[in-house]
This record gives C-alpha cells, structure tokens and sequence, in this order.
C-alpha cells in the first residue's frame, strides 16, 4: 500500500515545488511507483515536470468537485515510474465552490484511497495558504513534509502550521504524522544559514532530514525547462541532494 505524502508550509517560495517534484522524480527513478499530485491552483508541480497546465482537459480541480474520474485526469509515465495529477488556474476558485460540498475536507482522501494500491508513494505538492486545500491534503495525508528555507523568518509562521497539523490530528486524520523537516536554499558560505540550520534542529530534533538541500541554480532552471533537475543536470549538486533525501524517506540511506 503506498505512503501519501503532503509537501506542506503556507509560505510562499520554500521550496514546496521542487521538493514534491524533485522527490517525486527520484523516488521514481529509485525503483518506486509514484503519483506526483498537484493541488496548487499556480500549478507549479505539473508545468515543472513538463505538463502544458493551460492545455488540460481535466485537472484535480475537476476530480475535487467530482465531475470526473480520476483515470480522466491522472496523466501516466511522465517519467518511466510516475504519474501525475495536475493542476490548473481553475483550483484558484475551488476552495470557495468546496464549502457548499457535504465533507469537504476529505474530498481528496476519497480520491487519493483508491489510488493507494498502485503506488509505492503519492507526494502533493500544496499551495501557499492553510486553507481548505491544504487541509485535504493534510486529511488524505499519512505524514507531511515540512521545507523550510534557511533565511531569517524560517521559524516564522511555523506555529500557525503546527496548530493547524494538530487541529487535523485532533478530528480529521488521527494518523498524521510529521515526516520531516527539509532545509531548502541553504548556503554554506553564510553564517545565517548555518544559524537557521542550528535553531531548525533545536526545535525540531531528530525530525530534520540530515539532506540539507543547498541554494543551487540548475534547481531554479530546471523547471523552465520542465524537467527535474536530474535530468536536465544530473551531477548538480541540487540533483544530488535530492537524491540523498529520496533515500532517506525511502528508508535506505
Ligand atoms: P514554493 O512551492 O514553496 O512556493 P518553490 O519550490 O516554487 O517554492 O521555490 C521558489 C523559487 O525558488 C522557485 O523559483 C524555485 O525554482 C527556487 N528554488 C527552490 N529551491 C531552490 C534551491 N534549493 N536553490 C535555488 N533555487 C531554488
Ligand atoms: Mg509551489
């Protein structure tokens, strides 16, 4: 049974994006069947794996509202072992359409259960907000993973995301579990960096993946050329890294 995943922090330009496609693509590659599954309405995630987003027929806006099943949607062998829900502009007015719908909250649970027996791993990539969207994925999800970028404000917000992670553990998803913290954007050669990295630790113990992911331009082009970094340039350090995180959530570091 596979292991849904949620790529979760209202902030904006942590790195949600590339961990949930980077991870995706190397759990892929490492052998295991991954469902790339993208529910931020900027869609991101499917552009970055080189999904046209404006030419969908269907996305997960469709599936969230029920018009559509998911074998409609789901796009298959984006790479050789993944598949790909993607998303589109439309998502942006889902949330406010979702609160006239009986259950809501587990809109995507009830999607993503029966998909669970054909992957080894679904990743949602989320968007920037606590809204209903990500508390779908937060009730579909068995762990989420937690980027946080090494600058000044890392820390800051945080208490809204795990006040929000427990209201869901209290009622909707008693299972959740948090998987991980990932340092995004780091830069060895600046000491607040390393600070962030130290008081990310402190808070978060042994919840911090030790793959540190380092601020790495090819990880920055490689979604213009929509691909994962691996394959666009596969001794990048960006590449690298995600590799060693892909390994750790799998579990065979
Ligand atoms: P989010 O999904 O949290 O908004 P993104 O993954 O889209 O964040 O990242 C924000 C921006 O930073 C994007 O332009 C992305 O290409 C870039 N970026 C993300 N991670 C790195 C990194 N490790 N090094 C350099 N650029 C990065
Ligand atoms: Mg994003």
């Amino acid at each position: 049974m596979g292991q849904i995943i949620a790529i979760a922090n209202q902030k904006g330009g942590v790195g949600k994006t590339t961990t949930a496609v980077n991870l995706s693509a190397w759990l892929s590659l490492l052998g295991c069947k991954v469902l790339l599954t993208d529910i931020d309405p900027q869609g991101n995630a499917t552009s970055g794996v080189g999904v046209n987003k404006d030419a969908l027929e269907y996305s997960v806006y469709d599936l969230l509202l029920g018009n559509v099943e998911t074998g409609l949607v789901k796009i298959k062998n984006i790479l050789d072992k993944l598949d790909i829900i993607p998303s589109s502009i439309e998502l942006a007015g889902a949330e406010i359409e979702m609160v006239d719908i009986k259950e809501r909250e587990y809109l995507l649970r009830n999607i993503l259960i029966k998909e669970k027996g054909k992957y080894d791993y679904i990743i949602i990539d989320c968007p920037p907000s606590l809204g209903l969207l990500t508390i779908n994925a937060l009730t579909a999800a068995e762990s989420v993973i937690v980027p946080l970028q090494c600058e000044y404000y890392a820390l800051e917000g945080l208490g809204q995301l795990m006040n929000t992670i427990n209201l869901v553990q209290q009622g909707l998803n008693k299972e959740l579990v948090i998987k991980g913290v990932v340092l995004t954007m780091f830069d060895g050669r600046t000491n607040l960096s390393i600070q962030v990295v130290d008081e990310v630790k402190k808070y978060f113990k042994d919840k911090v993946f030790r793959s540190i992911i380092p601020r790495n331009v090819r990880l920055s082009e490689a979604p213009s050329h929509g691909k994962p970094v691996m394959l666009y340039d596969r001794r990048s350090r960006g590449a690298e890294l995600y590799q060693e995180l892909a390994r750790e959530v799998m579990g065979i570091e």
